[in-house]
């Protein structure tokens, strides 16, 4: 039998890699500032914001990005997106249409992706933003 993991067995939902920066967030080995979890998803201010208001919402499970999702992710995803809006402004982005945020998800190192676990950005606030 092949040792090799595919994609998708790699983001089985419960899989962590202990080398793995937001996996370590997740156990609260590396603190961070806490947004809201759930079963399956954990969110944290970013480190470094590129707009007044700057979260990451990732899965618990480690699913290195956006190339390694199938179709069993399809829940966890919408999940993610439905629950956007609402960590948005009770971060603090102002309401649709006026204020509202922008969502982003780095994938492989052509898309500028540094942490090789799922995330999502969710930007938002006051413009202009250092990275528009
Ligand atoms: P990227 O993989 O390029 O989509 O972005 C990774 C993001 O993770 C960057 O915006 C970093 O600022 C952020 N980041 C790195 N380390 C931490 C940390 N310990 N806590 C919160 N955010 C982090
Ligand atoms: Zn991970």
């Amino acid at each position: 039998m092949s040792l090799s993991l595919t994609p998708q067995a790699h983001g089985h939902l419960g899989h962590t890699d202990p080398d793995c920066l937001f996996c370590k967030i997740v156990a609260g080995k590396i603190p961070s500032k806490f947004v809201y979890q759930d079963d399956e998803i954990f969110v944290f201010h970013d480190i470094h914001p590129w707009a007044p208001v700057h979260f990451l919402m990732i899965p618990k499970a480690h699913i290195p990005s956006l190339a390694h999702v199938g179709a069993e992710h399809e829940g966890l995803l919408g999940r993610m997106m439905v629950l956007a809006s609402k960590l948005a402004l009770q971060e603090g982005c102002n309401p649709y249409p006026d204020g509202g945020f922008r969502m982003l998800s780095n994938t492989g190192a052509e898309g500028g992706q540094e942490v090789h676990h799922l995330h999502i950005h969710v930007m938002g606030g006051p413009r202009p933003w250092i990275k528009s």
